[in-house]
C-alpha cells in the first residue's frame, strides 16, 4: 500500500512510468531507474452492482490482492466534531465524496463477497466501522454484517471497532463468524492519544488491554490484533514496550507507519523516517517470532494482509 496521492508523497524522491503494455512500469529514484514493478490489476467485482443499483465498489474495495475491506458504517460520534476526532481520520472524506455510501446492509455485503471471491479470488474479509455509540461501539453491526457474508460465502472475516463497554459481545461476534478482532490503539502513549485522539483517548489503556484478554479467551492467541501507527508522536521505545506487554498476553502489535492523509488535520504532518521505522520494525519482528504470533497464521486481517506495513517481512 503506497501512499501516492499525500502531500509527503509529493516529496518522494520515488517516481513511477505509467504502465506499458505488459503491464510493468519502471520505478525510479531522483530520475534513475531502480527496478521494474507491476501495478495491481482493477479488481474484476467493480464493474458489478447490486439488486439495488448501488456500484460494488462503493461498498467494498479490494485491499491489496486479496482482501476485501470495507467500512461497514460511514459515520462515526466522534468525527463530527474536532474536538472529538482522530487528527488522522478521512472516514467523512469518501462519503462526502459520493465514493460510498453510509451503511452497507449485510444483503449487500453478502453479495459484494461472494463476487470478490468467485472473480477476483479474494482470501478474506477486513469489517471496519466508524464507532455509533459508547455501549456496543459498532459490535452489533459487525455481527449483523458477518452473518450476511457468510450467509453467501465461507470466507475468514476480521472485524475492528473500539472495546464494547460489555465483553460478552466477543462471544457474540465470534458466534456471529468473526474468525479475528482488531481494536486498534492508533497510539500508546497518553499525552500524545490525548492530541491526537482526543474522544477515542477517553477507552484508556488499561480498559483496552482488559478488553484485549477477554477477546483473547474467545478468539484465542494470535486473532486478536491492535494497529500501532508510528510516527503520531510515540518513541520507538514506548512503542516496543507496549508491544512486549501486547505480545505476553497473545495479541498481535501490527505496527504500520503513519500515512498523514490529505484533508485531515494532520495533512502536512511529516511521515516517519525509514530509520525510524528501522528502530522498531526488525526489532518488533524479531519479539514476535519469539512469541510465536505471526502474521502468517492470523486467519483475517490487517496483521495477515500487512499491506500497510514492512513487518511481516522481519517476521522469521
Ligand atoms: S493492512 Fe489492512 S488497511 Fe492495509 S491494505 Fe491490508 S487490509 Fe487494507
Amino acid at each position: 500500500m503506497v501512499p501516492v496521492y499525500t502531500g509527503s508523497a509529493q516529496h518522494s524522491p520515488f517516481e513511477a512510468t505509467g504502465p506499458g503494455l505488459d503491464g510493468t512500469a519502471i520505478l525510479l529514484r531522483h530520475g534513475t531507474p531502480v527496478a521494474t514493478i507491476k501495478y495491481p490489476r482493477q479488481a474484476r467485482f467493480y464493474a458489478l452492482q447490486t439488486f439495488d443499483g448501488i456500484p460494488y465498489w462503493k461498498i467494498a474495495q479490494l485491499h491489496s490482492n486479496d482482501v476485501l475491506a470495507t467500512t461497514v458504517l460511514q459515520n462515526c460520534i466522534r468525527y463530527t466534531d474536532r474536538t472529538t476526532s482522530c487528527q488522522f481520520c478521512a472516514i467523512g472524506q469518501s462519503l462526502a465524496e459520493n465514493r460510498t455510501i453510509a451503511h452497507k446492509t449485510p444483503e449487500q455485503l453478502g453479495e459484494v463477497a461472494r463476487m470478490a471471491v468467485l472473480l477476483d479470488g479474494v482470501k478474506h474479509v477486513v469489517l471496519t466501522t466508524g464507532t455509533p455509540n459508547v455501549t456496543d461501539r459498532g459490535a452489533a453491526v459487525l455481527c449483523d454484517s458477518a452473518r450476511g457474508i457468510k450467509a453467501q460465502i465461507d470466507i475468514p472475516i476480521q472485524a475492528q471497532c473500539e472495546p464494547p463497554r460489555d465483553h460478552g459481545w466477543f462471544q457474540k461476534l465470534r458466534d456471529a463468524g468473526i474468525d479475528s478482532l482488531g481494536m486498534h490503539l492508533e497510539a500508546v502513549t497518553p499525552e500524545v492519544r490525548a492530541r491526537i485522539m482526543p474522544g477515542k483517548a477517553t477507552v484508556s489503556m488499561p480498559r483496552y488491554f482488559e478488553a484485549f484478554e477477554a477477546a483473547v479467551k474467545i478468539f484465542g492467541r494470535g486473532q486478536v490484533s491492535t494497529y500501532i501507527l508510528a510516527g503520531l508522536g510515540d518513541t520507538a521505545d514506548a512503542i516496543l514496550q507496549t508491544s512486549e506487554k501486547l505480545l505476553e498476553i497473545g495479541v498481535y502489535p501490527f505496527v504500520v507507519p503513519f500515512v498523514p492523509v490529505s484533508g485531515t488535520p494532520l495533512a502536512n504532518a511529516p511521515a516517519p523516517t525509514p530509520d525510524f521505522l528501522r528502530s522498531i520494525l526488525p526489532a518488533l519482528g524479531r519479539m514476535i517470532s519469539a512469541a510465536n504470533l505471526r502474521s502468517a497464521d492470523i486467519k483475517a486481517g490487517c496483521g495477515k494482509c500487512g499491506a500497510c506495513s514492512a513487518l511481516a517481512s522481519y517476521e522469521d
